[in-house]
């Protein structure tokens, strides 16, 4: 019953030492005692010798601090980035780079974008700052050059997308951004560093949730931002500083922990989603899936040529409606019943009226948000446990 795979099945290429990276960038001995991990240095505050004359570049930890930089140099490498900034959250992260435009410009966001942007960019960016934003289905590449006009200032785009796992052509859209002068930004939360590097297909920034898969634990809430070019760092940094969004010291470390297992949590966990999202296909009471990493996804050639493996979100519909849907969700023993993902554990939603209930129904509807629609994260369980699970939940709930 255990779909049988190879690695080439779901991991299409690997990117180099990257947890060598991960462990060592940054992270050097300390040099007083040699301790192996780098300190957290809880100080707000640095000493000066004279005057204007801090001991090193640090003199307040809004603006800078050691265990953070040493964090953010770690990011940028994974990014293949020069320049790294860390928030408290990805929407930090997010509401930095977006406040970087100005009053009577405009922004062009892909359509399935992740809800807490889209809330931003309504409430914020468009009533309060008078930016333009129009979302815009931008998985086909000719849609963008369709509505850039010369007030355009930044390409805001999410792959894959959130739950109905649709994907952007990063290459082909941020091309059409660099002609333009316009800024591009890639959301690289679902697809991690590790599965894909948006900087290498051309894009200016990369940000991350790493409350997801870079934190991974479901403990840390945390974001940060990379980017290649000096001139834009400093304006972001400038705009990181004045709105104020660092992460706590305490988070720079955990984030940094778990870093150190990014590979080998997102690579066990694409496993088991491509094994769990080859069983969810052979099950008659799933009527289908939605899985990047799988031949029948409509992307997958382009899925192969942008990323490193399909990842490890998986959404599908279940026989029947939001009756058959609730019994399975309450049925299942492994899968916890959360929002969230890019964790360990497993954990399964129904977007229409958990993580997307506040997309009007219209919208839901039109983008295939229905009652049946099921989004897992799955983690790094044992896969036949995961399998058995719901199978016997599928079972109960028909
Ligand atoms: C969770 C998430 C965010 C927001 O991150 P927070 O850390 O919750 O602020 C942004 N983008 C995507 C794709 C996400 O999944």
């Amino acid at each position: 019953m255990i779909p049988q795979v190879q690695e080439s099945d779901y991991l299409y290429s690997t990117p180099k030492s990257f947890s060598t990276r991960a462990i060592h960038t940054g992270q050097h001995a300390e040099q007083i005692h040699g301790s192996v991990n780098v300190p957290i240095h809880l100080s707000t505050t640095y000493k000066q010798k004279a005057p204007g004359q801090p001991y090193s570049s640090f003199d307040y930890t809004r603006c800078g601090n050691p265990t953070r930089a040493a964090l953010e140099e770690c990011i940028a490498d994974l990014e293949h980035s020069n320049h790294c900034i860390t928030f408290s959250s990805g929407c930090a992260a997010m509401s930095c780079i977006i406040n970087i435009c100005k009053h009577g410009e405009q922004i062009i966001c892909c359509d399935d974008v992740y809800g807490g942007t889209q809330r931003y960019m309504r409430n914020f960016t468009v009533k309060n700052h008078g930016i333009e934003v129009l979302f815009v289905d931008i998985t086909d590449p000719e849609n963008v050059a369709k509505a850039v006009t010369e007030k355009t200032k930044l390409i805001w785009i999410e792959t894959p997308t959130n739950p109905t796992l649709k994907i952007v052509d990063i290459a082909a859209v941020c091309k059409i951004a660099k002609e333009k002068n316009i800024l591009s930004v890639v959301d690289n939360t679902f697809a991690t560093p590790y599965l894909q590097t948006p900087r290498d297909l051309g894009a200016d920034i990369t940000v991350n949730s790493g409350t997801k898969y870079m934190g991974g634990h479901s403990d840390v809430v945390f974001g940060s931002l990379t980017c290649n070019d000096k001139e834009l760092y400093d304006r972001l940094f400038f705009s990181a500083k004045s709105q104020g969004g660092c992460p706590s010291v305490f988070d720079c470390y955990l984030i940094m922990r778990s870093l150190k297992t990014l590979e080998l949590r997102v690579r066990q966990a694409t496993k088991n989603a491509y094994i769990f999202a080859k069983y969810l296909e052979s099950n008659p009471l799933v009527e289908k899936v939605i899985y990047p990493g799988l031949p029948s996804h409509p992307q997958h050639e382009l899925v192969k040529r942008q990323q490193r493996g399909g990842g490890a979100m998986i959404s599908f519909y279940v026989k029947g409606g939001f009756e058959e849907t609730s019994k399975l969700l309450k049925a299942l023993k492994i899968f916890t019943l959360a929002e969230s993902l890019g964790g360990v554990e497993s954990l399964i939603e129904v977007p229409s009226v958990m993580t997307h209930g506040s997309v009007p129904a219209d919208v839901r509807n039109q983008l295939g948000i229905t009652d049946n629609l099921v989004r897992v994260s799955i983690g790094i369980e044992n896969v036949e446990d995961l399998i058995n699970d719901m199978e016997d939940a599928l079972k109960a709930s028909h």
